[in-house]
């Protein structure tokens, strides 16, 4: 790139020649589309262009830089994709250049190398296609799915456990080393893409609709649905909740009758709101086998003649597949029951754990990214002469969002360490309540953030592109984490009444 000193760039200042200056690098913006400011021409617009624009536009841009200022280096750090950043509280503790030095019990260089890897791979891989459908209400490609199957990422999402010997992991982990935590931040980083709609695309029915399948199916149907599953050529969803079986999953009316050899079921009903429905090939079911709780069974249904989805709007993209299903006569084999007969209501509980804990992982990864933008807004936008950081009302409101992320991120590290010491059903029994929560917790920060947020970002809070986009999104969407898996007062009751189970004979 060639040299220019500030009285060269000067001289081109008129429609006809218009150069700017941003951050030392000198841009030719004669014919520049966005980065046409041209009152500017001939002047440094570091000010002006990051008051309006977020550094990604002046990356799209780079064809227009025609070299830099002699003897000056650019000032402001550049989002390199896996970087990993080094605004106050951006990053767990671990990971903060604020905090270094600060030590953790969980992460080690295995977890580094991971997370970065993955965050490498969710910006350069992921982030073009994720913008451009979730946009468009598309859902992710099959290209994409097979591509996060070749990276180890859907494996990965799944948690540690025999399925990750047939794939090369993120980082070069091994799958001996692979733990909870690994899994932890292969959600965090999905979830921060900021295209919620996208995010949940790309494999959340996989996440809370393949466990059933690992830990309850028969061995044969197991081995094929995994395998197709986690190298992306097939996908999968959980399908329990109904019009009228939401919080009340013992409501549920779609029934599994067994023909009369006794080798198939016949399936007849409906599920609702089931997160990537509309393009799942494979759906793990509740269904009705019998009276009561102990009549509720889980049935693997495929994508097959008398299954019928239809897309349901919700306040995200399209993206997600939300979908309505009907099961008309639903020829389904009795290999494909999960775990027994009537024995579904286990199933489902256990699952749920899981799936309330991939949540909080999302959820406090998220409110996190929304601290790191309101950080670096307050910082960097002025008004009435001073940066919004310089105003004590917004440090104090960037004080109570970042207490409840780092309190919050701090309870699932504890969590998380749990569950990598004791089995899946020790987990299931014993995190229960704790994890009801802890979800409960991170959405009303989640809700504490969003509103915080939006007044640090003012008007572009509510605006869905620029500077406050990633605001916005989240703003819109977070309430969709108090609500899936089981809604915060279900989560409040559910939590004490675990905790009055092995209540003791105390008294004041
Ligand atoms: C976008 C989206 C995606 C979803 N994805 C899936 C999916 O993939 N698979 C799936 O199976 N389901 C899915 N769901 C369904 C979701 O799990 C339910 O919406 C949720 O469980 C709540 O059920 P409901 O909406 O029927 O609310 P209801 O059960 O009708 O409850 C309404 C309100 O009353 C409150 N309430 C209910 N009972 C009590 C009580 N005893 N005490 C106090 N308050 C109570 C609830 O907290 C809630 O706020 C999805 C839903 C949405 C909106």
């Amino acid at each position: 790139m060639s040299s220019y000193t500030r009285q060269e760039v000067a001289t081109h200042n008129s429609a006809k020649s218009a150069w700017i200056i941003v951050d030392s690098i000198v841009y030719d913006i004669t014919n520049g589309g966005e980065l046409l400011i041209l009152e500017h021409a001939g002047k440094d617009a570091t000010e002006i262009f990051y008051a309006f624009h977020r550094q990604d536009v002046l990356q799209k841009y780079q064809r227009l830089a025609i070299g830099s200022i002699t003897n000056e280096k650019q000032q402001i750090i550049q989002n390199t994709p896996g970087s990993i950043s080094k605004v106050p509280y951006a990053e767990p503790s671990y990971l903060q250049e604020l905090m270094l030095g600060f030590h953790s019990p969980y992460f080690n260089e295995s977890h580094k190398k991971f997370r970065q890897a993955v965050r490498h791979f969710v910006q350069t891989e992921i982030l073009p296609e994720a913008t451009a459908f979730d946009e468009a209400g598309k859902p992710a490609s099959k290209e994409m799915f097979k591509k996060m199957g070749e990276f180890g990422l859907l494996a990965a999402r799944m948690g540690p456990g025999p399925h990750l010997k047939a794939f090369k992991l993120p980082g070069g982990v091994k799958p001996e080393e692979f733990d909870y935590f690994h899994e932890q931040i292969a959600h965090e980083e999905v979830c921060i893409l900021g295209l919620p709609g996208y995010q949940d695309s790309i494999g959340t029915g996989m996440v809370i609709g393949l466990p059933p399948v690992m830990n309850f199916a028969r061995k044969e149907v197991r081995d094929k649905v995994v395998r197709e599953v986690l190298t992306g050529q097939k996908t999968i969803s959980l399908a329990i909740s109904e019009p009228n079986a939401g919080s009340d999953v013992a409501a549920i009316a779609t029934t599994a009758v067994k023909t009369p050899d006794g080798k198939h079921y016949i399936v007849n009903g409906v599920k609702k709101w089931i997160t990537n429905g509309g393009f799942s090939d494979y759906f793990s079911t509740a269904v009705l086998t019998g009276k009561g709780h102990g009549g509720i069974s889980m049935l693997l249904i495929e994508r097959t003649e008398g299954v019928e989805t239809k897309g349901i709007k919700t306040s995200y993209s399209s993206s997600a597949g939300t979908a309505y299903i009907t099961f008309e006569n639903v020829k389904v084999p009795v290999e494909n029951l999960l775990g027994k007969e009537g024995g579904g209501f286990p199933v489902i509980m256990f699952n749920f754990n899981h799936e309330r804990w991939f949540i909080v992982a999302g959820m406090v990864a998220a409110s996190r990214k929304v601290v790191e933008e309101c950080f670096k807004w307050a910082n960097q936008r002025k008004v009435f002469g001073k940066s919004l950081l310089e105003q004590p009302v917004i440090r104090n409101k960037l004080a109570h969002m970042v207490s409840q992320v780092e309190s919050t991120n701090n309870w699932l590290e504890n969590i998380t360490y749990q569950m990598t010491k004791m089995s899946y059903k020790e987990a299931a029994i014993k995190l229960g309540g704790p994890i009801a929560l802890l979800k409960l917790l991170s959405t009303r920060v989640a809700h504490n953030v969003a509103d915080e947020a939006c007044q640090i970002f003012g008007g572009r809070g509510i605006t869905k592109t620029g500077m406050g986009r990633y605001v916005e999104g989240f703003q819109r969407t977070y309430k969709f984490g108090a609500i899936l898996g089981g809604s915060e007062e279900i989560m409040a009751d559910l939590g004490i009444r675990q905790a009055m189970r092995n209540f003791p004979n105390a008294r004041l």
